[in-house]
């Protein structure tokens, strides 16, 4: 019996390109929903746009421009990334869009109706400069615990106090600057605690098989709540201005963006179905369905509590998730990736770069599993294990056999036969053996489990493969018969082991199914099937990594691409000059197509560092490790400067130094700043420094 599967994945801010968090996400679902697809299930697989909140809001009026553009600016980029990482969604629509409108108001109206919306009046900072309420991440003051200043309003980053943002001492607007003043707004609730939705939630959650147990049980600590705390009521609205969904009937109220998100996945289904004509309110409703959320272990409050019960109390057509999957983080060398503070792998760096984007899926998918857990990307094994398996062990096994298949046997094959007395006879009955466990393991998300199981039978066949030596027995006539054997073997294993890695690696798997014959898509049912008999001649599937690349990976772009830094150097040396000698720099360049203001350019803390110290990096031809004197402080820069200069020459010089870029996480330690250097379309770098009198320290303006 067909499945039909409805599955998401969490919404991703509009508010900036994705990042290597959304990526491993995306990869975990679309390698589940490729799976689901060879099982010959129906599924419909949908992203959105998250778009609506005051930080879009807020950032689109720092640039000038309406939160809609800045949402379709964002939008543009997606399919690159979705593309380039073979992400194989079905539809990619916004939360700010008709149809979340007509969904989120619907569902109000809906839980209205059913008692479930309360109002009362809540007392908020309000910033009499911008004229807007003020969240709690818009509030700086000093803390009322330790005193430290300039502390959140939700928390303080010093001593760890959590405090309302009342309680702050002189508090400010972190928008304005302005003193906030306490104003009293009405604000609507969804009724949470309601006994009502603690019984459905405490059924939804207990569930069997709905959530895995560690995110049951997390979700079961806060509905039942510990000592005199319960579950509260959600606050779900906002006062204008606030880019978002009118509350209806309520001037001037808005929903908050935790409101309107979730119902996006709904909305992008519904803008699907209209496209393929499937019935959105017949399919949610159908008993079969199975809706589905993959989600980071940051957010399973909102899709284990808010979601279910909203979705429940507005009732039919709209069905209750079926499973929430939840995963961990990314990390990278062990550290926790983090927007702020740019550490990671940028995942569009990776794509530039012209690396595999299959390298990435399958050695994330080697490191997942069902669990809540994290994953770390370390640099070493995913040159190691992508080498060594997809290279060394699974396209090896074509390679070896499919240049005598096409030269001594005209591209024909045996059919695979057990009976064979040649080592290799015996591999697919291993195969089909193994197929239960390996089906089992994509099913329940263990695909670090049946990337194992499929890298042993890769293994076993290749132990075979060098029993059988099928290089000796090419050279002796006598043989012909067992070379084709063996030959037409190694094809069947490859075929198989394709099949297997299909959800995985979807691209290698095509171009494999043309060598082989096999019709696409492919289906998991031909692992099971008589295999096409004549192959075409081999083409190459997959490059080994470059440890280089993964280097570059790693490198800040300003190293890595000459012509960026030298375009960023140019920009900032010629902030004296005349607007038209600027356009000049700029149309030459051919990089540099906006001006920036003096207030963008007083962003940058460029500071007069002295080198301290310079050393060669172990295993880097291009970086140098810089110990820079800032005056008060020392920083370790990596810089790509190794080409043209040798550390000892560079010890005691002065150099300028960008003081106040987010610490970067590089494959041979955290680089602190950045070194200005300038060149240009031929080889050279050359680095700026400070006429004569200058000190360590002083402020470049
Ligand atoms: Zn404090």
């Amino acid at each position: 019996m067909p499945r039909k599967l409805f599955v998401t994945t969490a919404l991703p801010y509009a508010n900036g390109a994705f990042h290597i968090g959304h990526i491993m996400e995306y990869i975990q679902a679309d390698v589940w929903v490729r799976f689901q697809r060879m099982q010959g299930h129906e599924v419909h697989f949908v992203g959105a746009d998250d778009a609506h909140g005051a930080p879009i809001m807020l950032k689109a009026e720092s640039e000038g421009i309406t939160p809609q553009e800045l949402v379709a600016r964002i939008a543009a980029d997606r399919p690159r990334y979705l593309q380039g990482f073979h992400l194989s969604f079905d539809h990619w629509h916004s939360t700010d869009s008709p149809e979340n409108v007509e969904l989120s108001q619907d569902i109000y109206r809906r839980l209205k109706a059913a008692g479930l919306i309360d109002s009362r009046p809540v007392e908020q900072f309000f910033d009499p400069v911008k004229g807007m309420f003020l969240a709690d991440r818009y509030i700086k003051g000093e803390c009322p615990k330790c005193h430290a200043k300039d502390q959140y309003g939700d928390a303080c980053e010093v001593c760890g106090s959590v405090y309302a943002p009342t309680e702050l001492i002189e508090p400010y607007s972190a928008l304005s600057g302005a003193r906030p003043e306490l104003r009293t707004s009405e604000h609507f609730f969804f009724r949470l605690s309601d006994p009502r939705c603690v019984q459905f939630l405490k059924s939804w959650i207990d569930s069997p098989g709905r959530l895995q147990p560690q995110v049951a049980n997390k979700a079961r600590e806060w509905l039942e709540g510990k000592g005199d705390q319960h579950l509260a009521d959600w606050d779900i609205s906002r006062d204008a201005p606030y880019f978002g969904i009118p509350i209806p009937d309520a001037p001037g109220k808005y929903f908050y963006v935790w409101l309107d998100a979730p119902i996006g996945y709904l909305a992008s289904f519904k803008s699907y179905c209209a496209k393929r004509g499937i019935d959105f309110e017949g399919f949610l409703q159908a008993p079969d369905t199975e809706q589905i959320h993959f989600i980071g272990k940051d957010i399973i409050y909102f899709h284990t509590l808010f979601w279910p019960a909203m979705l429940h109390f507005a009732g039919p057509p709209y069905r209750v998730p079926d499973h929430v999957f939840v995963h961990g983080f990314i990390t990278v060398s062990g550290e926790k990736m983090s927007k702020s503070r740019g550490t990671g792998i940028s995942p569009l760096r990776y794509l530039e770069l012209g690396m595999n984007p299959e390298w990435l899926r399958y050695y994330i998918a080697a490191k997942l599993n069902g669990r809540v857990e994290d994953l770390d990307f370390n640099p070493d094994d995913f040159v190691a294990r992508v080498n060594s398996d997809l290279v060394g062990k699974y396209v090896n096994i074509a390679s070896r056999a499919a240049g005598f298949i096409t030269k001594r046997f005209d591209g024909k094959l045996l059919p695979p036969d057990a009976g064979r007395p040649v080592a290799t006879a015996q591999w697919t009955t291993l195969a089909l053996e193994a197929e239960p466990r390996i089906r089992d393991f994509y099913e329940e998300r263990e695909f670090g489990r049946a990337v194992r199981e499929i890298m042993e039978l890769a293994d076993r066949m290749n132990e075979a493969i060098d029993r059988e030596k099928p290089w000796e027995l090419a050279k002796d006539p006598a043989q012909t018969e067992r070379l084709h054997q063996v030959c037409s073997d190694c094809i069947h294993a490859f075929r198989q082991l394709t099949l297997f890695l299909a959800p995985i690696l979807p691209k290698t798997a095509e171009r494999a199914a043309d060598m082989l014959g096999l019709a696409t898509p492919l289906r998991w049912s031909q692992l099971r099937e008589d295999p096409p008999l004549v192959i075409k001649p081999y083409q190459h599937l997959i490059q080994r990594v470059d440890p280089k690349q993964v280097d570059a990976l790693f490198e800040p772009p300003e190293s890595a691409a000459g012509k960026a830094g030298a375009a960023k150097a140019s920009a900032a040396a010629s902030t004296g000059q005349t607007k038209k000698a600027q356009n000049a720099v700029a149309s030459k360049e051919g990089t540099v197509d906006e001006f920036i203001s003096i207030d963008d350019f007083a962003k940058l803390d460029l500071r007069i560092a002295k080198v301290v110290q310079a050393e060669a990096v172990e295993g880097s031809d291009k970086l140098l490790k810089l110990t820079l004197d800032l005056g008060t402080q020392q920083r370790t820069v990596f810089s790509g400067i190794r080409s043209a200069y040798a550390p000892q020459d560079l010890v005691g010089r002065l150099v300028l130094m960008v003081a106040n870029l987010a610490p970067r996480k590089m494959r041979f330690g955290v680089s602190e700043g950045m070194v200005l250097c300038a060149s240009g379309e031929g080889p050279g770098i050359y680095l700026l420094s400070p006429d004569s009198g200058a000190t360590p320290g002083m402020k470049v303006t």
